[in-house]
Parts: structure tokens; C-alpha cells; sequence
């Protein structure tokens, strides 16, 4: 199945909000959806969207959770039955599952602009966990891993540039960040309230309920 390449705001646009999928654009006013789209979804019929009902809702707000973190439709459908499997509610442990993403966590530390950015620093071997090499950004991590730059990507003029901007980026408190090291280990599993966007996740549970 193919990613989504086409323009990313068109996303945000289509959810009505902020996505933040542009990284340091998105808190300008150059974004789209402060520009001049805001509640308009893109194309023509863009302005006469209906009032979305139950299903509606539903499924939008998973289409925002996919978005966010770029995942495919299966790949989403998948973690939310992980998620299910799991002791305690499953919207919840869906968000926590998201989050726990080896790509997420990169660009939690600070490495990367945006989700996307951390993906493809990821699928490009820059990365290992716990020592060893890691290139699959959907790999979950757990408690006390360590993600680390590897040694051989410092010299890379585009990797210096991400370092010389790591001090200019929050992270956040379940990752003991060292930036000298450009590392991060995980000092707990992230809760609900991590999550820093204000995601209805029980609608995304409704949908898969159904
Ligand atoms: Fe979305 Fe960021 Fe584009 Fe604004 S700038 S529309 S938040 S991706």
C-alpha cells in the first residue's frame, strides 16, 4: 500500500485543524489552516461539507490519529487490536502504542522536525536501540530502551544540522535525553495526559466497535 505524497496541510485542511505535520511551519503564520483554509476542507465541495454525524466524527478522528503519526490504514487497524489485547481501556493504550514508535520517539528527543523527518532518519539506518542497528520506524518500544545516533551518521553534514538545532527543541519528561550522546532512554511509559494532542480516542474505539 502507498504512502500518502501529495501535499502534507492538505491533510489538516481535510481534518478542519492543526495537524502539525510541517514541524517548526506550523506554529507560523504561514500554516494553511491560519492562512486562509481554516474549516474549509481542500478541493472545490471544500466549503459545503455536510455537518458530520455520529460516523462522521468517528471516523475522523481516527483518520486525524493516522495522519499524525503516518501510518496506513492497516497498519492503524492492527496496533488498535494490540491495543484491545492489552489490559485497561484500548483507546488509551492505542495513543500510548503510538507514541512507544520507534519514529515518534525520535522525534520526541528532538532529532527531527516532524514525524516524518524522524521516519526517514529512521528507515535510513541512523538509529540503534539498545545498541543494535534499528530501521523500522513502527517498532515499539518499551521501558528502558535506549535510542542513540549511530556513530557513523555524526559526520553527515545533514545530521550535524539536526545536532546543532537538538537545544532549540522540547522533549519530553518519559525520555531521559542526553544531547551530547544524542540519545534517549525510556524512564517510563508515556500516560495519557503525554499525549499533546487532544485526541477523543473513545470515538476512535466506537469506530472498530462497530
Ligand atoms: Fe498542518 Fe502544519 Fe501545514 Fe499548518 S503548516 S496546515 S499545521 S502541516
Amino acid at each position: 500500500m502507498s504512502r500518502y505524497t501529495g501535499p502534507v496541510c492538505r491533510q489538516c485542511r481535510r481534518e478542519g485543524e492543526k495537524l502539525f505535520l510541517k514541524g517548526e511551519r506550523c506554529y507560523t503564520d504561514k500554516c494553511a489552516v491560519v492562512r486562509r483554509y481554516k474549516s474549509l476542507a481542500p478541493g472545490q465541495h471544500g466549503a459545503a461539507q455536510k455537518k458530520a454525524k455520529e460516523y462522521g466524527n468517528q471516523l475522523r478522528e481516527k483518520q486525524k490519529a493516522k495522519r499524525i503519526y503516518g501510518l496506513h490504514e492497516t497498519q492503524f487497524k492492527n496496533l488498535f487490536k494490540r491495543a484491545e489485547k492489552k489490559e485497561g481501556m484500548a483507546g488509551v493504550n492505542l495513543l500510548v502504542l503510538l507514541e512507544l514508535r520507534l519514529d515518534n520517539i525520535v522525534y520526541k528527543m528532538g532529532m527531527a522536525e516532524s514525524r516524518k523527518e524522524a521516519r526517514q532518519l529512521v528507515t535510513h539506518g541512523h538509529f540503534t536501540v539498545n545498541g543494535r542497528r534499528a530501521d523500522i520506524p513502527s517498532m515499539t518500544l518499551r521501558l528502558n530502551d535506549v535510542v542513540a545516533l549511530k556513530d557513523g551518521s555524526r559526520s553527515l553534514e545533514k545530521i550535524k544540522d539536526l545536532i546543532a538545532n537538538l537545544d532549540n527543541r522540547q522533549t519530553v519528561k518519559w525520555l531521559d535525553t542526553d544531547r551530547s550522546k544524542v540519545s534517549a532512554r525510556i524512564n517510563a511509559v508515556p500516560a495519557r495526559e503525554d499525549v499533546d494532542f487532544p485526541f477523543k480516542e473513545h470515538l476512535i474505539v466506537e469506530l472498530y466497535s462497530k
